[in-house]
């Protein structure tokens, strides 16, 4: 064995996997984890530790599982992540814990992440669940949404004695666990449904179908219902367009909803009468991780898919491993390119897209090149449908409801960086509502130290 590469993980074939909705990835065995958890140094000062934002003991789980003393790798992660077979699959480990490895100085970081979704998945399948406290304080405190900044917060809340309710807007809990992130990176009922059941095995309950802001107010559930405490983590959920002709048409779609017709109403499932209109000619307008995403779900659905993005591939923000993976499942992508225009036929359908070619002039204030249209470049692809993944903000239903709540330019709740407080008084907010769109383990982070800061302050006020 080479120790300065990673154990390779085994995928599914690209060419059957875009036939399925099944795992791509499909994990290491015992004897792989082992190999790879070897490869760990076990510093003394582990940066992988400062680089994860729950601030997991990478180094305490991962000398278990060379002992081969899973359960006592998964008791270790458990002290501070609820989600970690989510976190295992889908965090951007190669931005966070794995870029500051020591051993990705010279050779692969350690692949922190396959193992720990090792450790998570060995623990399920083990039925190896965590314990509600014995002693509980008695005292109310509500969290909007269930997304993972919701499901950390109360699950922390949880374990600190309180009763704890989640009021979740839909149907299903889970937020873009399960609305968002298809089936073949994130399985819902043998990955995430679990980890849910997890949280709620602490003593959480959670109230699906009440939108907070319609049904009940947060004055109200304060007021009114005792709640002495609230986190909001309702996400950002609103869809951003382009704002060019044709973005109306019949065939146009923002990812959200795409994404969420196919993982949530299971579009991609036969027996379920929820459908969607696959395309045989789809593009994706965006080149962040939903765009990937969304054009790799339309190529299940049996569509031809192109990825149309205006920079260069250099600065495409999705994962590596996702555009990788993409790329692999023959998605073409037709980069420095802006639409300008949705065509469309004479019965209100997408017909195709005016597209213009881009280069890449000063950098702008983010520090990335200005994306410049090149005269005269104005081409057609021809197109049946368009997929807008152009980012999204949080919706304005909650602070436009809520007396006292602040929110900025952009929608998102005004909060204290590191204890989630906001404007109003008793009230905490943390996830993709306060930052914008980010990532699973930023919620988690954020609904961890509101918990802290929820707890402290429930504690002053002696309730
Ligand atoms: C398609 C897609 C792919 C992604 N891929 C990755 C990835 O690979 N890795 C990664 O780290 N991140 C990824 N992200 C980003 C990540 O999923 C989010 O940053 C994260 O889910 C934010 O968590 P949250 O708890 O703040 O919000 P959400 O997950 O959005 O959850 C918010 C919840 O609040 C509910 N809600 C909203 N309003 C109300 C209301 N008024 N009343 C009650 N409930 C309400 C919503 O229904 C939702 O369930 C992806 C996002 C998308 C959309
Ligand atoms: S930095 Fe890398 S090698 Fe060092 S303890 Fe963390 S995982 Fe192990």
């Amino acid at each position: 064995m080479d120790v300065l590469k990673k154990v390779p993980i085994k995928e599914q074939d690209p060419s059957v996997r875009v036939r399925n909705f099944d795992e791509v990835c499909l994990g290491y065995d015992i004897d792989e984890a082992v190999a790879e958890a070897n490869r760990c140094i076990q510093c003394k000062n582990p940066k992988c530790v400062k680089g994860c934002p729950v601030s997991i003991d990478i180094p305490g789980f991962i000398s278990e599982v060379v002992n081969k003393d899973i359960n006592e790798a998964f008791q270790i992660i458990n002290k501070y992540s609820a989600l970690p077979a989510i976190c295992g699959r889908v965090c951007p480990q190669e931005s966070q814990c794995e870029q500051v490895c020591i051993r990705g100085i010279k050779g692969d970081p350690v692949s922190i992440g396959k193992l720990e979704r090792y450790v998570a998945d060995w623990a399920r399948e083990n039925k190896i669940r965590p314990k509600a406290p014995d002693k509980k304080n008695g005292i109310k405190v509500a969290i909007i949404g269930s997304g993972p900044a919701g499901l950390t917060c109360a699950r922390e809340m949880a374990e600190l004695g309180y009763d704890v309710t989640i009021f979740e807007a839909l149907h299903e809990p889970g937020g873009v666990l399960v609305y968002g992130i298809p089936e073949f990176r994130l399985p819902k009922e043998e990955v995430v449904r679990p980890e849910i059941d997890n949280v709620k095995a602490m003593g959480v309950k959670i109230e699906t179908n009440v939108i907070v802001g319609k049904s009940v107010t947060i004055d109200e559930l304060m007021d009114e219902e005792g709640f002495k405490a609230v986190f909001i983590g309702t996400g950002a959920g609103l869809p951003n367009f382009m704002g060019i002709p044709g973005e109306n048409a019949n065939g146009v779609f923002s990812a959200n909803e795409y994404l969420t017709r196919s993982n949530l109403m299971k579009a991609f499932d036969d027996s379920y009468d929820t459908p969607i209109i696959t395309g045989n000619k789809v593009a994706v307008v965006g080149g962040g991780n939903v765009a990937m995403d969304a054009a790799r779900t339309a190529k299940r659905l049996g569509a031809d898919v192109t990825v149309v993005y205006r920079r260069s591939e250099a600065e495409l923000p999705a994962r590596t491993e996702e555009v990788h993976h993409a790329k692999e499942e023959g998605i073409h992508f037709q980069l420095l390119t802006n639409p300008k225009e949705i065509l469309v036929d004479e019965n209100g359908w997408v017909k195709g897209m005016t597209c213009v070619r881009m280069e890449l002039g000063q950098e702008d204030s983010s520090g990335r090149r200005r994306p410049v249209e090149v005269e005269n470049s104005e081409f057609v692809i021809e197109l049946d449908s368009v997929i807008m993944s152009l980012g999204t903000s949080p919706n304005p239903l909650i602070a436009s409801t809520t007396n006292g709540l602040k929110n900025n330019k952009y929608g998102c709740i005004v909060a204290d960086e590191t204890t989630g407080a906001t404007s109003r008084e008793g009230v905490f907010a943390g996830g993709d509502a306060v930052t914008g769109s980010a990532t699973v383990i930023l919620a988690m982070g954020a609904g961890k130290a509101a918990a802290e800061a929820m707890d402290k302050y429930l504690k002053n006020i002696q309730v």
